[in-house]
């Protein structure tokens, strides 16, 4: 089990939502889970099909929750199902956690225009794309005013960066879809933000050719030269979801020991 540390408080007493994408106990909606359940918040979560179930139950309970629904989110009819659940669970929601992408393994390497298929690039938006704007509007209708989103996205929305491909054009989208959303909801006094995350070692990562690489030039070039930490990205999820996070919307707020801003990195000593 992961030895990150979470402060605890009441910062999220009485507030009641949604995490999805907790595959196991290195999944960043785990860190997130922790966090906001330690400042007080009653959490539901969504996983992907049976198969996790037996991983993901334990991690639930360990923090004291029980709601656990089955949706893989390319199906209408399990998220109809899942918000259904939702709905009669908790009947109205505070937050919404969305922390979940997927591309195939042939894709997220060498040449971005020779690999990418249109099977791929659909099922690469539909699931890291679509399925964030798909829970918005879903959870938009059961969310209080003052109520909050946050969805995970990667600085290849930005930059390019090897291996990254599709899913880099998946996160500028999913970037687009969290403003307009955002934009959407504001009325309705609901906030959307997204985090781009430095790169941290999960199932996910694992499935990028030169993931360790990347890791690597994350840790060496930032500036604080050290790998982005869980307890800041989901502290800043506490922050966005919480009252302190009040008037910021359509933000992507960076966490990755500040290696975003950084165009050439430090030589090194004995480089010259
Ligand atoms: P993870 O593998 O733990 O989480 C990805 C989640 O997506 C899993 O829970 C998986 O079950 C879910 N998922 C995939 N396809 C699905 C489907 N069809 N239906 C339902 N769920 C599905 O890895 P993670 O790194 O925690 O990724 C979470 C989010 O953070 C992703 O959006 C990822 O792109 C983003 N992110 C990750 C990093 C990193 O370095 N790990 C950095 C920045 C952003």
């Amino acid at each position: 089990m992961s030895d990150w540390t979470f402060p605890k408080g009441d910062l999220m007493k009485g507030k009641r939502g949604l995490i999805m994408g907790v595959a196991n106990d290195r999944s960043i909606a785990w860190g997130i889970a922790q966090q906001l359940a330690a400042q007080g918040a009653e959490i539901a979560f969504t996983y992907q099909g049976e198969a996790l179930e037996r991983r993901v139950r334990p991690l639930i309970e360990s923090i004291g929750m029980s709601t656990m629904i089955s949706a893989d989110v390319t199906s209408d009819a399990d998220m109809d199902a899942a918000f259904a659940a939702l709905k009669e669970k908790f009947g109205t929601i505070d937050f919404l956690v969305h922390s979940i992408a997927f591309a195939g393994k042939d894709e997220l390497q060498g040449s971005f225009v020779d690999n990418t298929t249109r099977e791929g690039f659909r099922r690469t938006m539909d699931i890291s794309v679509f399925s964030f704007v798909d829970a918005a509007r879903r959870a938009a209708a059961m969310m209080n005013e003052g109520g909050s989103m946050v969805t995970m996205t990667y600085l290849g929305a930005e930059r390019v960066l090897p291996s990254y491909n599709v899913m880099g054009v998946a996160k500028a989208g999913l970037e687009a879809a969290m403003r307009y959303a955002a934009r959407d909801l504001g009325g309705k006094g609901i906030r959307v933000n997204a985090i781009s995350a430095g790169v941290m070692r999960t199932l996910a990562m694992a499935g990028i050719k030169g993931g360790k690489q990347l890791m690597k030039a994350g840790r060496d070039w930032s500036l604080l030269r050290e790998d982005t930490s869980m307890e800041g990205v989901a502290g800043c999820a506490l922050y966005l979801l919480s009252p302190l996070g009040r008037s910021i919307t359509g933000e992507v707020v960076h966490v990755d020991a500040g290696y975003h801003v950084v165009g050439v990195p430090e030589a090194s000593e004995d480089a010259g």
